[in-house]
C-alpha cells in the first residue's frame, strides 16, 4: 500500500504525462477514430432521446448558473425536512420571489417544466414584497388565502424533483419493481439511502437496514444477480482514520457479518467511495478482509468503489490487483470518477493541504479513468464495472472491454438518453445505482446529483447544451493535455493573493500519524526568562505537569524576580529608537523568517503544546497554523499602514501623514493558544517597531521560551524583544507602573483585564490598552437547518479543545419543533467522543488546564439538574472533564463565562426570534455567535438585532483563520481592534504629522516651474 500512502499529492502534470497518458495514447493510435465514431452516435442517439423524465427536462430549464436553479436546489435541499408550516413558509417566501420565472414559461416547454415554472411565478407575485405594495389589501388576503395550497404545490414540485432520485421507499418494494422493470440489459445495486451516521444509534439502524436487504434481495426470484451499495460512513459515526482501533474493534465484525450474509444468499456488495481522507481506513480494512477466510474461492461478490478523480486511483487498482492476486480471490471493483470534487477542493485549501487529493483538471480525470481501465483489463481477479454517464468514456471502454466480461453502470434517474442506445445491443449490460428510502435519507444525495448535473463541465450538463456540438463531445479527453497549465487552481498554499496560506499537516495519512504518535521529549528545556538573547535564572522556579499526567515532572521554568524585569526594561528602552527607526523591510524579512521557521519546527512545537497545554495533537496543529498565518499577514499589512501618505493643502507646503511604532509594549497571551495569540500579539508589535516585552502564561512558559528562541534565531536582534516568564499577578505590576511603557495587549479573563486596566488607570498618563477576552457565544438553530450539519458544528464548536476557546459554543438555541430530535442526536455524537491524553491522534477532547479550572467547571455542572454527561472513561491522572449538555430555561440561567466542554441547549419558538436576539445581546457579551438556517431573512433578522464580533452562518462558529475572519469582540469580550484584521497594527502605532513650508529656503520653485500660460 505504500504507492497508495505516498501518492496522495503527487504532481498532477507529471503524472499525468509518466502514468496516464503513455498507454492511451498508443491505444488511441489505432482506435480513435472508431471510438469517437461510437462516441458520437451516442451523444446524437441522446439528444434525439425524447426523454420524459420530469427532473432531466426541470434541470435542464434551471440551470445552477441561473439564480433560479440556485432558487430550486436550495428548496429541494431544504423543504421536505422542515417539520413546521411556519418555516416550510418562510422558506418559501425567502427563495420564490429570487426567481425570474416567467422567463421559463415557452411554448416548447415540457408540460411540467411550465406548471412549475407558473406555480413558481405565482407563488412569487404574490410572496414579493414590492408588488405587495400596490395593491396591499388585495394582495395579503390573497396571500393568506393562497399560502397553504401555494405551499403544497411547490412541495408537489420539489417531491417530484426528489422522487427522480428514489428507485422505492423500502427494500421489499424495490425488489418488487425491480421484477416489474426486468428487461434485457438493466441489473440493480440497490443503495440504501443515509450516509454519515453521527450516532450509534443511526450506525445501527443503517447496518440492520443493509443485513434486512441484502436477506430481501437473496429472496428475489429474479433472472438477474441484484446488488447492494454500501455506505462505511453510515455504519459507524466515526468512520475516520484516525478511529482505526475502534473501527477495527467495531465496524470490522459487522462487516464481517454483512459479508457472510451476502454470500449466503449469494447477493453482490459493493462498498462506495467517499471522501478522501477516508480512502486509507477504507483499504485498511479491506486488507483485513481480504486477509481474512471470510472469502473464499466460491464467493466473488465483494466489491469497492475506486473514484479516477483521486490521484491515487491508479495505485489503488494497481496494489488491489496484486493483493488478490497473492490471496488468490476475486472481487469487483466499480470504477466511478468521483462525486465529491468541490468537497475535496475547499477541504484541501481550508487545511492547507500541500497540493489537492484530486486531479483539478476534469480532462485528467477522464484520462485516469481510461488508466484505471486499462488497468482493470489486465486483471484476471477484479470484474470491471463502469460507472459512467459519459459518452467518450462508454465508446472507449467498450472497445477496450470488448472480448472480456465487464459490465457498465449509471445512477437511477440519470443518463437513461445515454443508456437507451445501447437497448438492443447483444451482450450489454448495465446495471442502475438504485437508492432506497424516505426522503429525510435522500437530501445528501439528491443534493450531490443537482451540483453533478448542473457543474459546467459535467458531461450530461453539456450534452444538454445546445450550444455545444456534438463533435466537441465526442473529442478524446487527450485532445485537452496542452491545456494541462492552463488556467490552474490554485495550491492550497497559494490562495491568498500577497502572501503564503500555512502549510497544514495532513493527520490522516501513514506517514503524519507515525511521526506525530510519537512525540518529542521535552523535559530537558528548561525555560528561563530571556533579555539580550541571554537566559536569566533566578531562584523563582516552578514546576512544570502534563494537565493530563499530573504525577509526572516534565521540566522546571525558572521565573523572573524584580531585578530581570527591570534588565529587561532598561535594556528594551535603550534599543527602543534604533528598533523604532529600523527599515521596515528588515523587520518584515525577520517576521517572515520566524513564519518560514515554524512551519520546519511543527513535530517540536507540537510536542511542547501536547505535553505542556494538554492540547490534541489537532489543535496544537491548527495553532501553529495561525501563528504563521498571523506572522505573513502583519509583513502584509505592515507594508500596507506605514506607507507615507502626502496630504493636500496650499501650494508651497508638503504635508506628510504616516504611522511610527509607540514604542515599548507589553503582550501578555493566554495558554489556551500558547502558540498563535503568543505569537501573534508578538509579532503584530515587534513588525511596527515596538520593544516588547513578551510575558506568556506561566503554564506554557517551555512553549513559549522555544517559540523566542526561534525568533532570536529568524535575526530578530537580540534587545528588540524579551521573554518575561512568571505568574501574572507578580509580573504585570512591575512592568505596568514603568514610564517607559506605551502599550499593553493582553488576551485572557474578562477577570484578568480588568485587574489590568485597573493597574493601568492609575498611571498618571493614559496608555493604550488592547484586550480580548471570552464570550456568551450562542448557537441559533432554526428547523430549516439539517440537523446532522448543526450536531458536527456544535460539536466541533463546543467540545473542541475541551472547550477552552473564547470563541467556542456555550449555549445552542434551537427551535421548538426540532428540539428534541437535535438534543437526541447531539446526546449521540457526544457519547461518540473520546475523552483521554492529548498524545493520542485518537483523541478527541484532551484534559482542561488545571485543577482551579476543573473545579469550577464541575461546580457549574453539578449546580445544574438537567444535564447529560458522557460515560466516557475519565483518567484521574489528569483534569479531565467529560463533555456536557446541561438544559436550560432560560438564558439568563448561565452567568458566565464557562470555560471547558460545557454546553447549554435552550429552546426557542421561531415565533420569539427577535426577543432571543434581545436576550442575547442583553448578556452583554459580544464575540461569537452562529446562525444554522436556509431562510435569510432569519439570517438578517438574527445580525440586526444581535452586536457580536463574528457572525458565522451555517457552520462552526470557532477556528477563526487570519486575514479571512479578523477575530475579536466588544462589551464583556474586549476592545478590538481584531486579531488578524486590517486595523489591528495600527492600533500598535501612533499617527504622526509632519507639515513643511517648503518656500521658506527661498521661492516657491514648485509652483514657477510647473505652472503653465
Ligand atoms: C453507478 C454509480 C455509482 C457511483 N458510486 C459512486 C461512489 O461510490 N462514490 C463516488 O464518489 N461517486 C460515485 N458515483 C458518482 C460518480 O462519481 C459521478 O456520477 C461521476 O463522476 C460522473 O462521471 P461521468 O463519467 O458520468 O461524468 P463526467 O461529466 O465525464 O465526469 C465528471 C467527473 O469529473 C470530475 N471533475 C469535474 N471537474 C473537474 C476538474 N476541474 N478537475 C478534475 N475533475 C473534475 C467530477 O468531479 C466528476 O468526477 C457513482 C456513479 C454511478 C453511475
Amino acid at each position: 500500500m505504500k504507492d497508495i500512502f505516498t501518492n496522495k499529492f503527487t504532481d498532477q502534470v507529471s503524472l499525468t504525462h509518466d502514468h496516464l497518458v503513455p498507454q492511451i495514447f498508443t491505444y488511441l493510435k489505432d482506435h480513435e477514430k472508431e471510438i469517437e465514431g461510437s462516441a458520437y452516435h451516442i451523444i446524437e442517439s441522446a439528444r434525439n432521446y425524447n426523454s420524459f423524465n420530469a427532473f432531466e427536462k426541470l434541470m435542464h430549464e434551471y440551470d445552477l448558473s441561473s439564480s433560479e436553479g440556485i432558487v430550486l436546489m436550495c428548496l429541494a435541499e431544504a423543504l421536505l425536512r422542515i417539520p413546521d408550516n411556519k418555516t416550510i413558509n418562510d422558506l418559501i417566501e425567502d427563495k420564490i420571489p429570487k426567481g425570474q420565472w416567467k422567463n421559463h414559461i415557452k411554448n416548447d416547454n415540457n408540460i411540467f417544466v411550465n406548471i412549475s415554472s407558473i406555480a413558481f411565478l405565482m407563488t412569487g407575485k404574490i410572496l414579493k414584497q414590492d408588488d405587495l405594495k400596490t395593491t396591499d389589501i388585495f394582495m395579503s388576503v390573497l396571500k393568506k388565502i393562497s399560502t397553504p395550497v401555494l405551499r403544497s404545490v411547490i412541495k408537489q414540485s420539489i417531491n417530484i424533483l426528489a422522487k427522480q432520485f428514489i428507485f422505492e421507499k423500502d427494500i421489499k418494494r424495490a425488489s418488487k419493481l425491480s421484477l416489474k422493470l426486468e428487461d434485457s440489459i438493466h441489473a440493480y445495486s440497490f443503495d440504501m439511502l443515509g450516509e454519515g451516521a453521527r450516532t450509534y444509534q443511526d450506525a445501527n439502524k443503517y447496518f440492520e437496514n443493509y443485513k434486512n436487504a441484502i436477506t430481501v434481495i437473496g429472496e428475489t426470484s429474479s433472472q438477474k444477480k441484484h446488488s447492494i451499495s454500501i455506505k462505511l460512513s453510515a455504519l459507524h459515526p466515526r468512520y475516520e482514520r484516525n478511529k482505526i482501533e475502534l473501527l477495527r474493534k467495531e465496524l470490522l465484525p459487522k462487516l464481517f457479518e454483512i459479508i457472510e450474509l451476502a454470500k449466503n444468499v449469494n447477493v453482490d456488495i459493493c462498498f462506495d467511495a467517499e471522501e478522501a481522507d477516508r480512502l486509507n481506513i477504507s483499504l485498511i480494512l479491506l486488507n483485513y478482509i481480504l486477509d481474512s477466510n471470510i472469502i473464499d474461492n466460491d464467493y466473488s461478490g465483494l466489491g469497492i468503489a475506486v473514484q479516477a478523480y483521486q490521484q491515487r486511483s491508479i495505485f489503488v487498482l494497481e496494489w488491489l490487483d496484486t493483493k488478490l492476486n497473492i490471496v488468490n480471490k476475486k472481487m469487483n471493483v466499480r470504477l466511478v470518477k468521483g462525486a465529491y470534487w468541490d468537497t475535496e477542493i475547499k477541504l484541501a485549501q481550508e487545511k492547507g493541504l500541500e497540493n489537492y487529493p484530486v486531479f483539478t483538471k476534469k480532462f485528467i480525470t477522464d484520462l485516469s479513468y481510461l488508466k484505471c481501465a486499462h488497468i482493470l483489463e489486465g486483471s484476471n481477479n477484479i470484474f470491471p464495472q463502469f460507472a459512467t454517464h459519459n459518452a467518450f468514456t462508454i465508446a472507449y471502454v467498450q472497445k477496450l472491454f470488448e472480448n472480456k466480461p465487464h459490465e457498465f453502470q449509471k445512477l437511477h434517474g440519470m443518463g437513461d438518453e445515454i443508456y437507451n442506445h445501447f437497448k438492443n445491443t447483444n451482450n450489454f449490460s448495465c446495471r442502475v445505482y438504485a437508492p432506497v428510502g424516505g426522503y429525510n435519507d435522500l437530501l445528501p444525495y439528491l443534493v450531490r446529483r443537482l451540483l453533478e448535473n448542473g457543474a459546467n463541465t459535467s458531461f450530461i450538463h453539456q450534452l444538454n447544451k445546445k450550444n455545444i456540438n456534438s463533435e466537441a463531445l465526442q473529442r478524446s479527453p487527450l485532445s485537452k493535455l496542452h491545456k494541462i497549465d492552463q488556467n490552474p487552481i490554485y495550491k492550497p498554499q497559494n490562495i491568498f493573493p500577497d502572501r503564503k496560506n500555512s502549510i497544514g499537516v495532513d493527520l490522516t495519512e501513514e506517514e503524519n500519524i507515525e511521526i506525530f504518535s510519537n512525540l518529542q521529549n521535552i523535559d530537558n528545556i528548561n525555560a528561563t526568562s530571556v533579555i539580550n538573547g541571554v537566559d536569566k535564572i533566578s531562584s523563582i522556579t516552578a514546576d512544570i505537569f502534563s494537565p493530563y499526567d499530573i504525577n509526572k515532572i516534565i521540566g522546571q521554568a525558572c521565573y523572573a524576580d524584580e531585578k530581570i524585569i527591570n534588565e529587561a526594561i532598561d535594556s528594551l528602552s535603550l534599543y527602543n529608537k534604533e528598533w523604532k527607526n529600523s527599515s521596515l523591510d528588515k523587520r518584515i524579512k525577520i517576521v517572515n523568517q520566524f513564519a518560514n521557521l515554524l512551519e520546519s519546527n511543527y513535530h517540536l512545537l507540537v510536542s511542547c503544546c501536547v505535553k505542556e497545554a494538554g492540547k490534541t495533537i489537532h489543535d496544537s496543529i491548527a495553532d501553529i497554523r495561525e501563528a504563521i498565518d498571523f506572522c505573513r499577514y502583519y509583513a502584509v499589512e505592515a507594508k500596507k499602514i506605514f506607507i507615507e501618505q502626502h496630504l493636500p493643502g496650499p501650494t508651497g507646503e508638503k504635508n506628510i501623514y504616516q504611522l511610527k511604532a509607540k514604542g515599548l509594549t507589553c503582550v501578555i497571551s493566554p495558554w489556551n493558544f500558547p502558540i498563535a495569540i503568543f505569537v501573534g500579539q508578538l509579532i503584530a508589535a515587534l513588525v511596527c517597531g515596538n520593544v516588547t516585552i513578551a510575558k506568556p502564561a506561566e503554564q506554557t512558559s517551555n512553549l513559549s521560551y522555544v517559540i523566542f528562541k526561534l525568533l532570536l534565531k529568524a535575526g530578530l536582534p537580540q534587545n528588540a524583544a524579551a521573554l518575561i516568564l512568571g505568574r501574572g499577578e507578580k509580573i504585570g505590576p512591575k512592568i505596568f507602573t514603568n514610564q517607559n511603557l506605551q502599550n499593553v495587549v493582553f488576551t485572557g479573563s474578562l477577570e484578568t483585564a480588568k485587574i489590568i486596566q485597573k493597574q493601568l488607570h492609575a498611571r498618571d498618563d493614559l496608555i493604550n490598552f488592547i484586550a480580548e477576552t471570552g464570550g456568551l457565544n450562542c448557537l441559533i438553530a432554526d428547523s430549516s437547518a439539517l440537523t446532522e450539519h448543526v450536531v458536527e458544528d456544535v460539536i466541533n464548536s463546543a467540545f473542541n479543545s475541551a472547550g477552552q476557546r473564547c470563541s467556542a459554543c456555550r449555549i445552542l438555541c434551537i427551535e421548538e419543533n426540532v428540539y428534541e430530535k437535535t438534543l437526541s442526536m447531539l446526546k449521540g455524537a457526544v457519547d461518540t467522543l473520546k475523552v483521554s491524553s492529548p498524545e493520542l491522534i485518537s483523541t478527541d477532547i484532551g484534559p482542561v488546564i488545571d485543577h482551579k479550572a476543573k473545579e469550577k467547571i464541575t461546580n457549574h455542572i453539578n449546580s445544574f439538574a438537567k444535564k447529560y454527561q458522557t460515560s466516557s472513561t475519565n483518567n484521574h491522572q489528569g483534569y479531565f472533564v467529560n463533555p456536557t449538555i446541561i438544559e436550560i430555561n432560560n438564558l439568563t440561567d448561565v452567568k458566565e463565562e464557562i470555560f471547558g466542554p460545557v454546553l447549554h441547549v435552550l429552546s426557542y419558538s421561531s415565533k420569539n426570534l427577535i426577543e432571543l436576539c434581545i436576550q442575547i445581546d442583553s448578556l452583554n457579551y459580544g464575540l461569537t455567535l452562529g446562525i444554522h438556517s436556509r431562510i435569510d431573512r432569519v439570517i438578517d433578522t438574527v445580525i440586526k438585532n444581535t452586536n457580536v464580533g463574528n457572525t458565522y452562518i451555517n457552520r462552526n462558529i470557532v477556528g477563526a483563520v487570519v486575514g479571512s475572519q479578523p477575530f475579536g469582540g466588544h462589551h464583556k469580550s474586549g476592545t478590538g481592534p481584531k486579531a488578524g484584521g486590517p486595523e489591528y497594527l495600527k492600533k500598535f502605532c501612533y499617527e504622526y504629522s509632519v507639515s513643511n513650508n517648503i518656500v521658506a529656503m527661498g521661492g516657491n520653485v514648485d509652483l514657477l516651474s510647473n505652472v503653465t500660460d
